[in-house]
């Protein structure tokens, strides 16, 4: 990491005294919140518990990480003060559950080629969603191991690869060209090293060797596996990273090294692939590690124990990066402070204001359950977890709010998502705003139920959802999101908001549950960098190995047209093995709008083989 680098990483850590004198140049604040509580106390309040959240001693809250821990015992000795009740597993304040948090490479690793042994380190390390095991078997040299016809390439073409160990190089053609048939300077996703092992795989493959080609990275040695849970699924065959001079020593017998075979293929336009004469020997041994990790959870006993309202947020976050981090090559703390410590800052705020009155003697209508979930940036773990187990009856929780993402309020705009999935809902949001003196919002209203954050868990167990965000910005999944860039007035608007919501969902008669309108958004499994086929299905992101799981399909989608539904898992896909999401997105990405395709799906034990006509993404 280069000093420049380390130095923009670093979060701008400002003194108490000049952070409040900051505070004092903003406009006065005298309005007073829904409960009656001066709003700009509210405000320090808040600020301190971002500050505290997304300090950097807490290791941006990545799963596995001692940080997380501390954040958890925080989060739940401040529901304890604010005198909510324990509301986890065994009247604990937690819910602990296991992820899977990265790889690490384990000898023996190695590459045998003639007299040559390439062992664990700067010559060789595997990749992340290597198998394990070891093969011996001719080599073939695919170019750069890409099959994308909408870019009129093939590496593949006339070449047998069955069988074979395939070497590659990374990258793309015309890496640096701005006039490239890909796209320039920026990767198209047939870069991206999991889809050339899927295609490899697809093509028959025993094992894939990545090598950087010298034309650009000459001496870059291969990259350890992510120790932070980079793609640790398996791909279904064995995959490293050698060393130009470990791929010049396959390519030696052919009288050619890993220069002269990129030279040619970048000097002519076109695939150079070739079969080469000498066998090699590939052996791959990677451990997944696991964390457990936990939500919390406190409550507040209602008047009827059969209803229950959610407010959560997540408040586990990056770490120091991997593969969400918009600053990949940054290993820092990426602290959150937007996403998500302000979603948990205003949860401890209704703990705190809720508790105070619960203490006075009120006692609302329903069980209200605050909850800080982990595990969100993993793919809804947490959250999921608390929906397959809830502490409470599914059935009881009547809605659930979800805030993240809520410290940036510009132009008095807040979002509001998932108010198509309950009839009341969108006379609900506007009559809280025009009621809130405080609030006041300019409203955008979305109707879906699904979205990238923990309300998707409720809503898929049909639960009304409401979900609050105050729109992204360029500090977005980097460690420059911190605490002093939070829009604390902002946030406290945000705060009485959602507590006036959960306050007028509390008085009111149970929601109507409705199948929420999609977004125009195509949801997370675009066949992005392909031709931009659609299918319409929701995959659930728990299901990680063994086919994808649809947890839907989108209405009138072409997957709902061919009979696609929820509980049904994809297996194959137009001929494409189906073990996991990434090959799910491979396969779609391979196909056009219009073209049908054969889908088969584990249904009840059963295959079925279903035919969809692929659309456009909308
Ligand atoms: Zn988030
Ligand atoms: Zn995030």
């Amino acid at each position: 990491m280069s000093a420049a680098r380390r130095a923009r990483a670093g979060p701008v850590l400002l003194s108490l005294a000049a952070a409040l004198a900051l505070m004092g140049s903003a406009p006065a604040r005298t309005g007073r919140s829904a409960t009656g509580l001066p709003a700009a106390r509210d405000s320090l309040l808040l600020e301190s518990y971002v500050r505290t959240l997304a300090s950097v001693r807490w290791e941006g809250r990545g799963v596995g990480t001692a940080g997380i821990d501390s954040a958890a015992d925080w989060i739940a000795a401040r529901m304890r003060a604010a005198g909510l009740r324990p509301g986890g597993e065994g009247s604990s304040w937690f819910e602990p559950f296991e992820v899977t948090t990265g790889v690490v490479a384990e000898a023996p690793c190695e590459l045998r080629a003639g007299a040559e042994r390439y062992v664990l380190g700067d010559s060789l390390q595997p990749l992340g969603f290597s198998s394990n095991g070891s093969a011996h078997a001719r080599v073939v040299f695919a170019g750069y191991g890409i099959t994308a016809p909408g870019y009129q390439w093939d590496d593949y073409a006339g070449l047998d690869a069955h069988d074979a160990l395939v070497l590659v190089l990374t990258q793309e053609p015309g890496e640096m060209d701005s006039t490239s048939r890909f796209d320039g300077a920026i990767n198209t996703p047939f870069a991206d090293l999991r889809t050339k092992a899927i295609n490899a795989r697809e093509h028959g493959a025993l094992g894939l060797l990545v090598a950087n080609g010298p034309r650009w990275h000459a001496g870059e040695p291969p990259r350890a596996p992510a120790r932070d849970g980079e793609g640790y699924m398996t791909s279904g065959l064995l995959a490293a990273w050698i060393s130009a001079g470990a791929a010049d020593a396959l390519l030696a017998p052919a009288g050619l090294d890993l220069a002269r075979a990129q030279d040619a293929i970048e000097a002519g336009g076109q695939p150079r692939s070739l079969a080469l004469p000498d066998s090699a020997t590939l052996t791959v041994n990677v451990r997944r590690t696991r964390a457990t990790t936990r939500n919390v959870v406190g409550l507040i006993p209602g008047r009827d124990s059969s209803r229950t309202l959610v407010l959560g947020a997540h408040y586990d976050h990056l770490g120091y990066g991997g593969p969400s981090s918009l600053a990949p090559n940054v290993h820092a703390p990426h602290v959150g402070a937007d996403d998500n410590a302000s979603g948990v800052a205003v949860v401890l705020a209704a703990a705190q204001r809720l508790g105070a009155r619960a203490r006075r003697g009120w006692r609302p209508e329903h069980t209200l359950v605050l909850a800080a979930f982990s595990g969100e940036e993993i793919g809804l773990v947490g959250s999921s977890h608390f929906t397959d187990e809830p502490p409470r009856p599914i059935e009881s929780i009547e809605a659930m709010v979800n805030l993240d993402m809520v410290g940036r309020l510009r132009d008095d705009k807040l979002q509001v998502m998932g108010v198509g999935t309950a009839t009341e809902f969108p006379a609900l949001v506007a009559a809280v705003n025009a009621g809130v003196p405080d609030a006041r919002f300019d409203l955008k209203t979305s109707e879906d139920g699904y979205g990238p954050s923990d309300h998707q868990s409720f809503y898929k167990k049909n639960v009304p959802v409401l979900m609050l965000f105050t729109g992204a910005h360029a500090d977005y999944h980097k460690p420059s999101d911190t605490w002093d860039k939070i829009h604390y007035a902002g946030l406290a608007r945000v705060s009485d908001y959602a507590q006036a919501l959960v306050e007028s969902l509390d008085v009111r008669p149970r929601p109507t549950f409705t199948k929420a309108k999609a977004d125009a958004s195509p949801g997370r499994i675009a066949g992005g960098g392909g031709y931009g086929a659609y299918l319409g299905t929701i995959p659930d992101y728990m299901q990680t190995e063994g086919g994808v799981l649809l947890s839907g399909v989108r209405d009138g989608s072409p997957a709902a047209k061919a009979g696609l539904g929820a509980n049904d898992v994809i297996v194959r896909f137009d001929g494409i093995r189906v073990d996991n999401i990434y090959d799910y997105t491979f396969a779609l990405r391979t196909r056009k709008p219009g073209q049908e395709v054969r889908i088969t799906v584990k249904r009840a034990g059963q295959e079925v083989v279903l035919t969809a006509t692929l659309g456009r993404r909308p």
